[in-house]
């Protein structure tokens, strides 16, 4: 049995390694289209703050262990153009320029996403980059090395944007940020979202919303980003304003497409086509709270979803329950969390939605170094449910988000989670830490 991958990175080599644990005998071919395989993206950031550091540091595991110790035929350098699902077949073209093509059993396709960069003047100038692939991070970091950059501009707002606003203050660059929505942080609730722009702002980024940003021009100098009322110079723009799944394969295969034209797949994987999966950036999943299909683009999920592939295609029947989509971020010296549903995603999705915002502290009332950690919670009136969490704090809100998504995984009432047995020590929480704080005074209001 032949099982093939297109795509090489979280998801892709997860389900090549696990099915090959698990039957050894099987034939496993990846094709990836660059020459990077199973390396950690989220570590970019973290990764361009530090000139010192080398971004081939982020490789997890390199391509011939996945060849000569694990047995996979990995195709780096391979480029799948079409799927023929009439044949059970892929074609593609290698970066030699030779064509191949390649007969499946099984096929997974973990293609991932990809940035938007809006079809505008002078987004294709050498300078102006995104950051998804690790030759993008390649790329970022050997500009500000060669042009010494010293302003840059990012277009978005989201997670990528932030952290990235984080890494090139670290290099000391001036940073500039700007995006067309008048609202920072929308998915957020305003008091939370309000502590990150303060921390943002504090560390002395520049922050511009409500520009629609409407061409980008070479200068001297380096670059100017030009909205209708406002224009910005540096000599490096970001381009951070989000991912769309790479589906146009399965679109042309004529496979079927979910939320935001994501691959759309069952619990086990398995797209419109019995022979073809789909898994991770790609592919879209439920979501454990409303149980509707979602297209949230995280790195656990694209793991997971991989391994329940190579679960299913060497017998193992898997079904995956979905995602919370339980996220979190670091900027400065905040912590961001969320999971589970805002309050607008609640009224979506057919829930009566409460709220309750509280600002608690990290830790004992007698232990010092406490500070402020804000906390929004959202639960459903007429079944209790809780709904949602969002948290924001110097400390305890990454890992503190772990709880509810555990509970929203659970289908919990604000009730149950009221009752729940979490932990406390004076230099971790108060006795009632600031999530049960927050599902108390939820639970009154329900
Ligand atoms: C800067 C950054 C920070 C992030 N931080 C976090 C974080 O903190 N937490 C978190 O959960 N997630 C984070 N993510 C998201 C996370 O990296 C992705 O969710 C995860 O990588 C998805 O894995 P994937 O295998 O589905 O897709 P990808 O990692 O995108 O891999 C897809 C692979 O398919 C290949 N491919 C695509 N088309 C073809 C084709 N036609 N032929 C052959 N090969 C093809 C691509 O080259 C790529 O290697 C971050 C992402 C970025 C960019």
């Amino acid at each position: 049995m032949r099982f093939v991958i297109i795509g090489g990175d979280a998801a892709g080599m997860s389900a090549a390694s696990r099915a090959k644990r698990r039957r050894s005998g099987m034939e496993v071919i990846v094709l990836e289209q660059t020459g990077d395989v199973s390396y950690s993206a989220c570590g970019m950031p973290y990764n361009i703050a530090d000139p010192q550091r080398e971004i081939d540091d982020l490789i997890v595991r390199h391509p011939q262990v996945f060849r000569e110790k694990q047995g996979i035929d990995l195709r780096t350098g391979h480029r799948v153009e079409v799927i023929d699902p009439v044949q059970n077949l892929v074609e593609g073209t290698a970066l030699d320029g030779t064509a191949f093509r390649v007969p499946y059993d099984q096929l997974l396709i973990a293609t991932g996403a990809s940035p938007i960069i809006p079809d505008l003047p002078g987004f294709d100038l050498p300078g102006v980059m995104g950051l998804k692939s690790l030759d993008d991070g390649r790329r970022i970091k050997k500009f500000i090395a060669d042009h010494h950059v010293k302003e840059a501009i990012i277009i978005g707002m989201g997670y990528i944007a932030l952290e990235m606003c984080e890494a090139l203050r670290a290099r000391d660059i001036k940073v500039m940020m700007v995006k067309p929505r008048p609202v920072f942080l929308p998915w957020m609730q305003e008091t939370l979202s309000g502590m990150v722009r303060e921390e943002v702002e504090t560390h002395g980024v520049s922050l511009h919303l409500g520009h629609e940003v409407e061409a980008i021009e070479e200068t001297n100098s380096g670059f100017k980003v030009r909205c209708a009322d406002l224009e910005l110079e540096g000599q490096m723009v970001l381009v951070a304003i989000g991912v769309i799944p790479n589906s146009r394969l399965a679109e042309n295969a004529g496979l079927e497409l979910g939320v935001k034209k994501s691959i759309a797949v069952d619990r086990f994987l398995r797209t419109s086509n019995q022979y073809i999966y789909a898994a991770g950036d790609c592919a879209d999943a439920y979501h454990v709270v409303t149980d509707q299909k979602t297209w949230i683009p995280l790195a656990l999920r694209a793991n997971r979803a991989g391994w329940a592939v190579a679960d299913n295609v060497t017998g193992k029947e898997v079904a995956l329950p979905g995602v919370a989509g339980t996220a979190v971020f670091k900027v400065f010296d905040l912590q961001v969390a969320r999971t589970g549903l805002n309050v607008a995603e609640a009224q979506k999705a057919g829930f009566e939605p409460v709220e309750i915002t509280i600002q608690a502290r990290t830790r004992a009332h007698s232990h010092p170094g406490a500070s402020t950690i804000g906390v929004e919670m959202v639960g459903d009136r007429k079944t209790g449910r809780l709904l949602g969490v969002q948290m924001v704090g110097k400390e305890g809100a990454a890992h503190r988000i772990d709880a509810p998504a555990v509970a929203l995984h659970a289908g919990m009432t604000v009730a149950e989670f009221t009752q729940c047995d979490l932990a406390y020590a004076p230099p971790f929480s108060p006795v009632w830490d600031p999530m049960l704080t927050a599902a108390n005074q939820l639970f009154k209001k329900l």
